[in-house]
């Protein structure tokens, strides 16, 4: 264990460190004397203090050490400008900046790439200069979507990253714990500060038997979210295990790992398995392979170790399953599919399909994939529906262009996977997010017009990827989209029913084949990385003082010290608010560097309990009805905090530091709430805002939206409740409600100071 290996080929000096791991787990085995599951032997590896820290699952806060951070570029701004305000010469823990969110896709993929290199120019610009001055590694745009890129060049088993982005869990298929956090957490580690994790509970999914025909890996997490719901996996780390995984390849391992996200999951691992040695080895880390195998007893869980919960799948009988519409947890098995269509009235006419994203973008997912067009073609039929492909990394566009599709017969295909998927029919997009997150210059429906499309991607909130909430999206597995665009419809199940071929005979498509990895190894494509260079401290960071993308940060206001009397509640949000409701993406994304023109997105999403819409509040002050931001605004100018009451799992969806840095910009005080999802309740604390939850979760229905409140700040102290008085507007007798949180000491000198940044360069200053 004491061997050097370089924990990536990109960088030098940054050695993979399992004998310290190894040490600092034998102390943690001692003190808990049990068998241990693979997902705490990760973060107990990482602890800063193992011999102090006190460990007990769903309670004590783990302060960890992680291996790495890595950004995509939407983040990435804000978690810099944030770390320039720390005033420290260098990024502390190895980090990378990845160029994937800001491309929207319109005509194809080298067209789209120019255009956004021109509108994102001081962006890319900002983040390229930063990157060099504060020795980050950069992945310039078309290098493709950051998941791909660190489970290519990253990951390795055993490892803990932390990643600005909700899918960062992605790398948990070559059996490292990748956890999506805010920017302010990133800045935390990149400043070489403890990061802090509320010690996750462990849900063990146990899988038998073996894939085959149309199953495929999404299809486990697609099935996986259907029992758990969107909240089952809040505060967990999914584990998997069992003989079945021995029949996934190591990127099928990641979109299940991926889409754990999709479930509230902390993070998601597969044990160290031959698939992940054969993946490092494919692409050039067979060293780390080596490496990991000589510690391989400590990659996988121990012997008799016990899951807070279980569950357990057959993939001998496992369907391929349909997600959607809205809700990722929504499953529907293929076979059942048709009649939900119909039952739920959802549009028939299918009328796009896209398959990748850092979801399902594998080689395997676009060789399988091809498979399918290829098979079309022979039989003279193309996609019916309009069909996108988006590579995940340069690594796989290329690839996919030189390699062919495996001959379905004697008259086998000799021209390019890419090729054949553009000959289906297929606009290939750039290697980057895409209409997965909104990027997507649609032109087919117009808004508000019902109809369906299909993807393989993760998340299908309403508007998510075309911003209309008359959209239906399914996802699915990269084969079930391709067969479904090609019959054009809803109503098709691959496995039973048949197409009509060019001289309108009926057949069935063949089962869709593809290998794990390229035969011919992987082709690297366009040099696309940016190393820091050698001599950093004569860059300089480009940031205008005239721009309205970028915007240096001033700090918040530290606490005055006092309760909060006679607040307004700027918004009692009913049912769903994500972090998309909070703080759209989609036209948005390109303020994500300047704070103050973002703002103006602030909760436009989220549904007003008083009157059923979106963006429409009453200014108590005017007794008008305005758009959110503005009557936030409003009650800033004239020196008023508020509130906002909002649902279950508030802050569901992804990690945007945005969500929280909007309210308290806008002289927010509270977010009080019956329950919050994880990252957007740290974020919260963050940036000096209180995330509170109903002690008593009806309590929300007692809360009027008109109502005022008074929050006793002075009382908060770690596991303490906090009262809030109620003042009804309606004139009834002001009433006590009792509140909880999550705050321990560290994270309540965050609220004192203003926030966790205030906090850091106070420390930095002593
Ligand atoms: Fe990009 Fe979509 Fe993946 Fe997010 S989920 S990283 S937007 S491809």
């Amino acid at each position: 264990l004491t061997k050097k290996v370089e924990m990536t080929n990109w960088e030098k000096g940054h050695y993979i460190d399992y004998a310290g791991m190894n040490s600092r787990l034998n102390i943690v085995r001692q003190r808990l004397n049990r068998p241990l599951m693979y997902a705490e032997k990760i973060l107990y590896s990482h602890l800063d203090d193992p011999h102090g820290q006190e460990i007990e699952r769903g309670k004590s806060y783990l302060r960890l050490r992680p291996d790495r951070v890595a950004c995509q570029d939407a983040t990435a701004q804000m978690a810099i400008l944030q770390f320039m305000s720390a005033g420290m010469p260098s990024v502390a823990t190895p980090t990378t900046v990845h160029c994937d969110h800001l491309i929207e896709a319109q005509i194809g993929g080298e067209k789209d790439l120019e255009r956004a290199q021109a509108i994102n120019k001081e962006v890319y610009d900002f983040l390229s200069t930063s990157c060099a001055k504060y020795n980050i590694g950069f992945w310039r745009p078309g290098s493709g979507i950051i998941h791909q890129i660190v489970l290519e060049n990253y990951a390795f088993p055993g490892a803990l990253m932390i990643g600005t982005d909700s899918h960062t869990p992605n790398a948990g298929g070559l059996g490292m714990a990748a956890i999506g956090v805010g920017g302010a957490d990133a800045v935390d580690v990149m400043a070489n500060l403890p990061w802090e994790l509320k010690a996750p509970k462990v849900i063990g999914v146990k899988l038998t038997g073996q894939l085959s025909g149309w199953a495929t890996p999404k299809d486990i997490i697609l099935k996986v979210a259907g029992i758990l719901t969107v909240k089952g996996g809040t505060g967990a780390i999914i584990e998997y295990h069992g003989p079945g995984v021995n029949s996934l390849s190591c990127t099928g391992m990641a979109t299940i790992c991926n889409m754990g996200a999709e479930i509230g999951a902390t993070t998601s691992v597969f044990p160290f398995n031959d698939r992940m040695y054969d993946y490092l080895g494919a692409t050039n880390r067979k060293e780390i392979g080596d490496f990991a195998r000589s510690y391989a007893a400590e990659l996988r869980e121990d012997e008799g170790a016990e899951y807070d919960e279980l569950v357990e799948i057959n993939l001998s009988e496992l369907e391929p399953h349909i997600n959607g519409p809205f809700t990722p947890d929504l499953a529907t098995p293929i076979s059942k599919f048709k009649d939900a269509v119909k039952e739920n009235k959802w549009p028939e006419e299918l009328k796009v399909g896209l398959i990748g994203s850092c979801t399902n973008s594998s080689y395997e997912d676009m060789s399988r994939a091809a498979s399918i067009a290829q098979d079309a073609l022979d039989h003279g039929i193309k996609a019916k529906s309009v069909f996108t492909v988006t590579p995940g990394s340069e690594q796989i566009r290329a690839t996919i262009e030189r390699e062919y599709v495996a001959p379905l017969d004697s008259n086998g295909s000799e021209i390019g996977q890419l090729k054949t998927l553009e000959d289906f029919g297929g606009m290939v997009l750039a290697n980057a997010c895409g209409p997965c997150i909104g990027q997507w210059d649609r032109r087919d429906v117009k808004k508000g017009e019902p109809n369906s499309i299909i993807s393989s991607y993760n998340r299908n909130f309403t508007g998510r990827n075309d911003a209309n909430p008359a959209t239906h999206a399914f996802v699915a597995s990269p084969d079930m989209v391709v067969a479904m665009t090609l019959a054009g419809t809803l109503n098709f199940n691959p496995l039973t029913d048949t197409l009509k071929d060019k001289d309108g005979n009926d057949f069935k498509l063949a089962e869709p084949s593809g290998a794990g990895l390229p035969s011919n190894g992987f082709d690297p494509g366009n040099d696309t990385y940016q190393a820091p260079p050698e001599n950093r401290e004569s860059v300089n960071v480009a940031v205008s003082p005239t721009s309205d993308r970028l915007q240096i940060l001033e700090p918040f206001n530290a606490w005055d010290g006092k309760d909060a009397l006679d607040m307004p509640i700027l918004i009692k949000a009913k049912g769903k608010t994500t972090t998309d409701h909070i703080s759209m993406a989609g036209p948005w994304l390109k303020y994500r560097g300047h704070l103050d023109n973002i703002s103006n997105n602030m909760l436009i999403g989220a549904i007003n309990s008083a009157n059923g819409e979106a963006n429409k509040v009453k200014n108590f002050t005017t007794g008008e009805t305005d758009a959110v931001p503005a009557t936030a605004r409003d009650y800033k100018s004239k020196g008023i905090k508020w509130v906002v009451i909002g649902d279950w799992n508030y802050g569901e969806g992804s990690s945007r530091e945005h969500a929280a840095l909007e309210p308290r910009h806008l002289g927010g005080l509270a977010i009080i709430t019956r329950s919050f999802a994880r990252i957007h309740e740290t974020n919260l604390k963050k940036q000096g805002m209180l995330p509170l939850t109903f002690a008593t979760p009806e309590d929300y229905d007692k809360i009027q939206p008109e109502d005022k409140v008074d929050l006793m700040c002075t009382e908060l102290a770690v596991g303490q409740p906090f009262t809030m008085k109620v003042h009804p507007a309606n004139g009834d007798e002001t009433f006590e409600v009792k509140l909880a949180h999550t705050y321990n000491e560290p994270q309540i000198e965050w609220f004192k100071n203003g926030s966790a940044l205030n906090t850091m360069a106070k420390h930095n200053k002593k």
